[in-house]
Formats: C-alpha cells, sequence, structure tokens
C-alpha cells in the first residue's frame, strides 16, 4: 500500500538572478509500487519569466507537464506511471525547466517496490492452440488499435472533479494479480473488477470523448474515454452501449450496462486507467489525482 507521505522540496535557486521565479517542486510520494502513479506539482511564484518546458524523466522516460488549472496561482502538473514491469530499486525521478533560456534541475530519489499483489498460479497452459487463425488476427489488430489510442495525448483535459468510480459495488479481484505460469509472470490482472449483474448501469468516472466502444475478443463490448493530457479508462465486458465513438460524456453518464461479454467466466465490470501510455492502478490513480483538487 502506498504511503501518503508527502515529500515537499523548495529549493532556492542558486543563480544570484533575483528575476527569475521562485520554484518549488513537489512529488506525492517518495516511495511506489510498480503499476502505480506519482503526481509532481510545480509551482511558480510569478507570471514572469516564463517557465518554457517543462519535463519529468523517470526510469528512462520523459512525462510532459501540463498547467494545472485547479491550482491557485501559476501551477503545473506531470503524472508519472511506475510500469507493472519495472524491476524494484532505487531510482531518480529528475525535474527539467527552462527559464530565460536557463535549464534547471530537480532530482527526487523515489524508492519502487514491489507491489502486494496476490498470485494466481495457472495448472493448465492457456490454450493458446484453441484460438483460431482468424480470432489472432482480430485480437492482433485489436491490439494495434489499442495502442494507437494511448500513444495519442489530447493537450485539453476535459476532467473538471475529482474522479468517480464507475459504479458502487464490491471489488472481486484487484489491479496487479500475478498470473504466473510455471512459475514465470506471464501477465497480470490489468484492471479492477467489480461485482456487476448483466444490466447493471455503468458510469464514465469524468468528463471526456468516447475514442471507442465496440465489441472486442478479449475485452468484450468495450468502451474507452479519452480525458485528454494522456489519461484514459476503459469499461470492459458490456452487455450494452449508451454511447458512441466520438461522443462527449460527463462525470456519471450512463455509458453502458453490464455484461458478460468477451472472455469472461461471468458477467462483472473490468475497470482500467491508461495514463501518458502505462497502464496503471485504477484506484489508486483515482486517489492521486484526488491530489491536484487539493490546494
Ligand atoms: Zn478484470
Amino acid at each position: 500500500m502506498s504511503r501518503s507521505v508527502l515529500l515537499f522540496l523548495s529549493a532556492l535557486l542558486l543563480t544570484l538572478s533575483v528575476a527569475e521565479a521562485k520554484v518549488s517542486v513537489m512529488l506525492s510520494d517518495a516511495e511506489v509500487a510498480n503499476g502505480q502513479t506519482m503526481l509532481l506539482r510545480l509551482h511558480a511564484d510569478r507570471e514572469e519569466p516564463r517557465i518554457e518546458r517543462i519535463y519529468a524523466a523517470f526510469d528512462g522516460k520523459r512525462y510532459p507537464f501540463y498547467r494545472n488549472r485547479f491550482a491557485k496561482g501559476r501551477e503545473f502538473y506531470a503524472l508519472v506511471p511506475a510500469s507493472y514491469y519495472a524491476k524494484p530499486g532505487a531510482r531518480k525521478l529528475v525535474v527539467v525547466y527552462i527559464e530565460k533560456g536557463r535549464k534547471h534541475y530537480r532530482s527526487f530519489p523515489v524508492e519502487l517496490y514491489e507491489g502486494d499483489y496476490e498470485t494466481e498460479k495457472l495448472r493448465v497452459a492457456p490454450s493458446r492452440a484453441k484460438i483460431s487463425a482468424k480470432n489472432r488476427k482480430r485480437i492482433a489488430r485489436e491490439r494495434r488499435e489499442a495502442l494507437r489510442i494511448y500513444r495519442t495525448s489530447t493537450p485539453k483535459l476535459y476532467i473538471k472533479a475529482p474522479l468517480d468510480l464507475p459504479l458502487k459495488s464490491k471489488i472481486t479481484s484487484r489491479f496487479g494479480n500475478k498470473r504466473l505460469f510455471n512459475g514465470v509472470l506471464k501477465s497480470y490482472h490489468s484492471g479492477t473488477d467489480f461485482r456487476a449483474k448483466t444490466g447493471t448501469p455503468i458510469h464514465a468516472v469524468a468528463n471526456g470523448r468516447v475514442v471507442l466502444a465496440k465489441n472486442r475478443f478479449f475485452a468484450g463490448n468495450s468502451v474507452i474515454i479519452d480525458h485528454g493530457q494522456g489519461i484514459y479508462t476503459c469499461y470492459y465486458h458490456l452487455s450494452r452501449f449508451r454511447v458512441k465513438p466520438g461522443e462527449r460524456v460527463k462525470r456519471g453518464e450512463v455509458i453502458g450496462l453490464a455484461g458478460a461479454t468477451g472472455r469472461v467466466t461471468g458477467p462483472h465490470l473490468h475497470y482500467s486507467v491508461r495514463v501518458n501510455g502505462v497502464q496503471v492502478d485504477p484506484i489508486q490513480f483515482t486517489r492521486t489525482v484526488d491530489l491536484l483538487f487539493q490546494k
């Protein structure tokens, strides 16, 4: 479980120039499990001089900053996910920004630890052989289509309020359950499963735009919502759609009804989240986004 340690680093600029803004950078958590998301907030005490470019570098990838419209004054935020497959150990999270043509660096030590995920041991081989050549092609096509979506980042943020949950129900399978085959990690549970009878209304967790609403091989009837700035939420195994691709949705709006379509053993909702291309724990992500709204 993530400790809600707030690490506040407010370093004075090393330069003697008084014309530069005082910049403080805050990291939500100095300890992160694989599959969790960190929030960075960069606050400048005045509008000028302009900060031309800000990004965070973590575990070999760069993450963009965006203006935080929910904060007072001049603030920027970045969501930095730790991949589920990232190896545990000490990391450095570096924030880079350019002010008056000068590059500034802030460095945070981050401890990446292995989440306390449960293990599901598979006794029988996944029946890959039973999937026809035609279906394998379909699966590959659907995977490419999804990755194309997740690689796109809409500059505008649609989110206006803390994230809701897609329904009020018991969680039956948490994100991150390890699926071991002969002791080797083959896959993991990439979302959160909620108990939901067929026909249960499923709600959008935030404002956004529907980018996919179709039947897919594994996920069944699937809805993907783009919330902007690299944030996507996904709702799988639906029995009915209540939205179409391209449609704008509001937080709380019914987007479909729960069901048992796709590769499932019974009706439930599989809810998942992608941020900056990385699949993350939806429940921990919801709590992380809450921090954006804290003054
Ligand atoms: Zn699931």
